[in-house]
């Protein structure tokens, strides 16, 4: 987690920054000479949008999906658990994903998949050097799609990969994760880092959650929202942030019952 945390400082400090209107030249295919050599030997924090898309595209239950594919780095610095994607313990350490033919998942592949070669400094990060969220360029050596001629902007780059709905749910699992609890140095304690844990990577123990204790007992909530949130993961995982953020901060987002 050093290493991250290093190479977030050096990102920070040195390279360009880009907004939405910056231009940048890249093509990835299937002929390119380094085919595949990106999808191995990755580190790739999970939000919780991707684990909901990767384990519906994997037909799966999201506690499958997490003992089998994920693993939770452990940092005392951390103010809640992070999901990493586990690669495989071949010579190569490749993602579990990858296939001959490139991404076996690949219209459900990962936020930072799909932004790739971008990447985006938060809000957080990139304000403690005086400034707002901004995008860069990620400098891969192994890569070759940078020598590519064909030319895109960031807007373009980031229509064409589909990232949007990753990026709305992302900046709803912002407000949780840079929650101004955390900024003023508070921990949570045992219970709410397992409560936080369920709601944002165990979708499907959170549904348990929801219907099989007396949660809609004690709770007033629309019905409604109790028809969506019964069938839809990704309307119970908003639903969740906003439990979360009574449950965890105190926050006025849930209403009990008389
Ligand atoms: S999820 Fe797909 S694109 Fe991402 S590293 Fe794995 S194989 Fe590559
Ligand atoms: S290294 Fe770059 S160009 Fe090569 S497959 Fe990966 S993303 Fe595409």
């Amino acid at each position: 987690m050093d290493e991250i945390e290093n190479l977030k400082e050096i990102i920070l400090k040195e390279y360009p920054r880009l907004n939405k209107e910056s231009k940048f030249k890249f093509s990835c295919h299937k002929g390119i000479s380094c085919f595949n050599k990106c999808c191995s030997d990755v580190n790739i924090f999970l939000t919780p949008y991707d684990v909901i898309r990767l384990k519906t595209r994997l037909n799966i239950s999201s506690q499958e999906f997490l003992d089998k594919y994920t693993f939770l780095p452990i940092d005392e610095k951390q103010n809640h658990p992070v999901v990493m994607l586990k690669m495989e313990s071949d010579e190569n350490k490749s993602c579990p994903f990858v296939g001959d033919n490139g991404c076996t998942v690949y219209e459900d592949r990962p936020w930072s998949c799909r932004m790739f070669p971008l990447g985006v400094a938060s809000p957080k990060d990139a304000g403690k050097h005086g400034e707002g969220e901004f995008y860069f360029i990620l400098q891969e050596p192994v890569c070759k799609g940078y020598e590519e001629n064909k030319d895109w902007t960031v807007a373009k780059w980031i229509s064409d990969q589909s990232i949007e709905e990753y990026t709305e749910m992302g900046e709803l699992f912002k407000d949780i994760s840079l929650h101004d609890y955390f900024k003023k140095g508070k921990q949570l304690e045992p219970a709410k880092q397992e409560m936080f844990y369920t709601v944002c990577f165990n979708i499907d123990k959170f549904r348990e959650f929801v219907f099989e204790s007396s949660f809609l007992k004690r709770f007033i909530v629309d019905e409604k929202i109790i028809g969506r949130i019964r069938e839809d993961d990704k309307e119970l995982l908003i639903f969740g942030f906003n439990w979360l953020r009574y449950c965890l901060f105190g926050e006025e987002t849930m209403k009990v019952k008389k």
